[in-house]
């Protein structure tokens, strides 16, 4: 899409330069993201408020640009690829942490502030934003609240959707938003802040959130449970989510990924050692040891072969380490690996791990799968050497339809983008996506924002 000198002139008056690329060289790198998906846009603006993203959407509307929100670009769906050019809006510097209400426990800030760096302000009071995905340190509010994304710590508290009180946005039509309210409760209208959250920048751009606060843990305690099987594994994560002690987290990791472990980082597991569980609680002094207590119980089953329990935050960092070093150990193995993030009911993990296992032998390549145990959601990679392409596909549409055949869904957290649009109607109705298409239709109807994502076109 050639953008007019027309239209460059009015992207320079609504955000002055140098805060407008349009140098291919310059635009090149705000063309990817995670997904390793690639398309370079004709120019890329840097708004520093509300009003100037304002007149950015409204110019683009005008001259029917296609308009990319953009964080950081570390989402693997390619849902921050401009694929239709036009304009990439960055909010890299709309980064400022504008207000903490301590006493009311919310957080205003802007959407290009990263995930760490909310954190970090928060701790001082005492107060953390439970989404935690594994790219804190980069990832950006926007991107989380566009992707509903989450992390570990959903398990007990929830994702943005639960955690978010107020958001200000434009629309596609150039309107400004103001969803939610700054109370806990309220129940006046529709709930457009939820609508927004997880839409993936097809609606709106968020130009601000207030984000609800939650009391920082004192203590927390690491766990780590060996199991024989998926499926004993499994029982125990069912075990452990249906007791009142909720783990802060609860990971899993198969077989698979224990092999290459041992492979390639020599990690000492018993070679019994089918599944591991890494297990946490968090709480006061006696709540943590209470929660510890209940879930090394609710973990004890018949396949149960080793539970380490952490007493120093050294020892933590031991037990943790497997689980953060597994991407690089899966990426080494298989560089052109398919990663997904499927969710079923969290009763149903065992079943999920034995019908992926026969996914894999059925289509001859390695179907790893590993993540968010308590909440379901697992994290299934498909290792395949690029000849094995062909098969890794079939391999994965049979996943999805698996999923969904078990209740299940096929993004628990990274969302949908390019990669899994054709997928959706495998778990939406048509009756529901043509609603939800209407929806898309009155917040953007010229079509100009993340265009071509997140549905299935018409
Ligand atoms: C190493 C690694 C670990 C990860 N771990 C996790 C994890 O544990 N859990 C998890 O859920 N995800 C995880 N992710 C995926 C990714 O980090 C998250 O989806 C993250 O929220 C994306 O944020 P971002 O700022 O990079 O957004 P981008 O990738 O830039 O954009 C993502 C989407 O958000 C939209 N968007 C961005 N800003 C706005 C805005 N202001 N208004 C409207 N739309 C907007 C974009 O258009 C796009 O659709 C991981 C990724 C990596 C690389």
């Amino acid at each position: 899409m050639a953008l007019t000198a027309d239209f460059i002139g009015q992207l320079r008056r609504a955000c002055a330069p140098p805060r407008v690329l349009t140098e291919a060289a310059e635009c090149w790198p705000y063309g990817y993201d995670n997904s390793r998906l690639h398309a370079p846009p004709g120019a890329v603006v840097f708004p520093e408020s509300h009003d100037e993203t304002a007149a950015v959407v409204r110019a683009c509307r005008e001259h029917r640009v296609a308009l990319t929100p953009r964080g950081r670009g570390t989402g693997t769906t390619g849902a921050a690829v401009p694929q239709r050019g036009g304009v990439v809006i960055s909010f890299e510097r709309m980064d400022r942490i504008l207000e903490l209400d301590a006493a009311n426990r919310a957080l205003r800030v802007q959407p290009g502030a990263t995930n760490r760096a909310v954190q970090e302000h928060c701790a001082g009071a005492g107060l953390f934003w439970p989404p935690d995905p594994g790219s804190a340190d980069y990832c950006t509010i926007g991107g989380n609240l566009a992707c509903n994304a989450a992390g570990p710590r959903a398990v007990k508290y929830g994702t943005p959707r639960e955690n978010t009180l107020r958001l200000k946005a434009v629309t596609g039509a150039g309107e400004t938003l103001q969803t939610g309210a700054l109370t806990s409760k309220s129940v006046v209208g529709l709930d457009l802040t939820r609508l927004l959250i997880g839409s993936e920048g097809t609606l709106a751009v968020i130009t601000e959130a207030v984000l609800k606060l939650t009391a920082l843990p004192a203590r927390r305690r690491a766990m780590r449970a060996l199991y024989d099987s998926a499926e004993a594994a499994g029982e125990a994560v069912c075990a452990m989510m249906s007791q009142p002690s909720l783990p802060c987290a609860l990971e899993l990791m198969d077989a698979i990924c224990l092999d290459l472990l041992r492979a390639q980082r020599g990690w000492a597991a018993p070679p019994k050692a089918r599944a591991l569980l890494m297990i946490e609680a968090d709480g006061g002094d006696d709540g943590v040891r209470e929660a510890a207590a209940a879930l090394r119980e609710a973990a004890r089953n018949a396949g149960l072969i080793a539970f380490e329990e952490a007493e120093t935050e050294d020892e933590s960092a031991r037990l943790w380490h497997a689980r953060k070093t597994l991407s690089p150990v899966l990426r080494n193995f298989r560089p052109c690996k398919i990663n997904e993030d499927v969710v079923v009911p969290v009763a149903r993990i065992a079943e999920l791990l034995r019908r992926l296992r026969e996914i894999g032998e059925r289509h001859a390549v390695a179907v790893a799968a590993f993540g968010h145990a308590g909440n379901g959601n697992l994290h299934v990679n498909i290792l395949h050497h690029p000849c094995e392409a062909r098969a890794a596909e079939n391999a994965l549409a049979e996943v999805f339809s698996t999923v969904v055949g078990m209740d299940g869904s096929i993004s628990g957290e990274h969302g949908i983008g390019l990669g899994k649009r054709d997928f959706v109607p495998l778990e939406v109705d048509a009756a529901t996506l043509e609603v939800m298409r209407r929806v898309r239709d009155a917040l953007d109807p010229d079509d100009i924002l993340n265009s071509g994502k997140a549905l299935p076109p018409r």
